[in-house]
Parts: structure tokens; sequence; C-alpha cells
């Protein structure tokens, strides 16, 4: 199912949840002006392409290259005759077909070939101006838009959720924490989440966030250096699988959050 709710600011917000086995993660594809942001995965076409053809938009702009955010990138290409946006780091994996573990492509779907331009610093939309920045740790070509004037930020996977437990073997926990740090003094107050939807308090919630793995670091790194070996380490601080962990056979799972936050800063 897909609704739309009509947010502050002039941003439509189309809610997708995607249902797996005894769960369903939501997405919250964003338009805004003439300008769409990320394109939900694949798998949820029969109910996102009717929303594509419906609305008009002259561009698209991708958060990063994951399947869930580029999943529709190739059809768009297709049938809309627009430009699609990503960090130019996430360019040319976008060319190729998406190449990931399988449990993902039964979850997200294939994401097929696109071709995508790289990025400018500044977004314009009719009634907008977005700096672009480029937060990496959860995708190397990870960005977020902030709108200054209007003091709100489209964060993409950036936050998701407060108090992670469980990260992907893919994510740079150092990353994501030197990339909250980046944003933290910007003048804004809420966030659009690709996964969480609209939060008022976005900031507030982002810096507790930031508070929350700098004090899993700080007993992380402590607990190594008395010796404890990493899987010691999760069962110290209580760190728990998930549903998501199991599903994915340990892609997701706690054991990556530890051994992320332990791994030497670039
Ligand atoms: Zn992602």
């Amino acid at each position: 199912m897909l609704s739309v709710k009509q947010e502050k600011n002039g941003i439509h917000v189309a809610k997708v949840g995607v249902k797996g086995l005894r769960m369903t993660i939501y997405i919250y594809i964003y338009l805004i002006d003439d300008c769409l942001i990320d394109t939900g995965p694949s798998r949820s076409g029969k109910y996102i392409i009717p929303y594509l053809q419906q609305n008009r938009f002259d561009q698209v702009i991708l958060t990063h290259h994951h399947e869930d955010h580029t999943g529709q990138a190739a059809w768009i290409q297709q049938n809309k005759n627009v430009p699609l946006y990503i960090h130019e780091k996430g360019k040319a994996i976008c060319e190729e077909s998406g190449n990931y573990p399988y449990y993902r492509k039964m979850y997200w779907g294939k994401r097929e070939a696109f071709q995508a331009q790289k990025l400018h610093d500044v977004l314009e939309t009719k009634n907008h101006t977005f700096e672009v920045i480029h937060t990496p740790g959860h995708a190397e070509d990870h960005v977020v838009l902030f709108d200054k004037n209007n003091g709100f930020l489209f964060s993409g996977d950036l936050y998701i959720l407060r108090r992670p437990t469980n990260i992907w073997g893919f994510e740079n926990m150092n990353g994501i924490i030197n990339s909250i740090k980046k944003v933290m003094p910007l003048d804004f107050e809420s966030l659009y989440c690709y996964h969480a939807g609209a939060i008022p308090d976005g900031k507030k919630r982002l810096k507790q966030k930031l508070e929350y793995l700098e004090e899993l670091k700080g007993k992380t790194v402590a607990y190594n250096q008395q010796g404890m070996t990493e899987k010691e380490i999760v069962k110290q601080l209580s760190l728990k699988r998930n549903i998501l962990s199991y599903w994915s056979f340990g892609a997701y799972s706690p054991l990556n959050l530890v051994r992320s936050l332990l791994e030497e800063e670039e």
C-alpha cells in the first residue's frame, strides 16, 4: 500500500510498507516542488509506479545507491524524461545492475542499472535551496539535503533509529558518528527520514543518537583495552540480535556494531 500525506514546507510524503516474513519496513519517498527524493524499491512497483505516473517531477535526487532507494530509478529513466542525480561515489555502482545478497533481492527486489549524473553542492527547486552534504558511513556515497531557510533536513538513512543495536557489515559506525557531528552545527529542527518519516524534533533525536553512539564507543573501546573479545563486548553491553539479524543470516548484527566501533578511523 502507498499512502500520501502533505507535510509542511510543501513536502508530499509517499509512505510504503514493504512486507517480509514477520516484519514490515516502511519507506518514505519525498516530493518537493519539482524534485523527487529517492525512488523506493523495485518490489513495490505496483504501488510506486502509479504514484510516479500521476505526479510531475523534473529531477530525482538519490541520497545513496542502496536498492531500497534506487529500485525505481531505471523505471523512471525509461519512462520519464528526467535526470537522476547521485553523489559521484555512487555513479559507477548504479551503472551496473545491483550486486547484493539474495535475501536483499528477495526483500527489495532487483535494482536495474541506470545512468545517474553527479550531484552538485547546491540543489535548487522552485521554492527551496538545499545544501548537499556528503555524510558517508551508512554508505560511501550518502548525502543529506539541508534547507537553511526553512530549517529542515532530508536525512536519507543517517538517522533511522535513535539507539541502533545491530548494523550491516558494510556500515562504518565511526563514519556515521562523524557525519552526524558534521550536520549538528547546522540550523535545523525537523528531519525527513527515509525509514521513519517526518520527525519534527529530528535534531534533538539525532543528537540523542550521537550521544548514545559515543557512549557505546567509549565502553566498547574500554572493554577492548581490558582484553575482551568482540563477542564478549556484545554480551557485556547486552546488545541483542533482532529479527532482521536472523533474516539476513547475521549480515545485520550487534557484532558488526562492536567491530565497526573498534575500527581505525580514516
Ligand atoms: Zn541505505
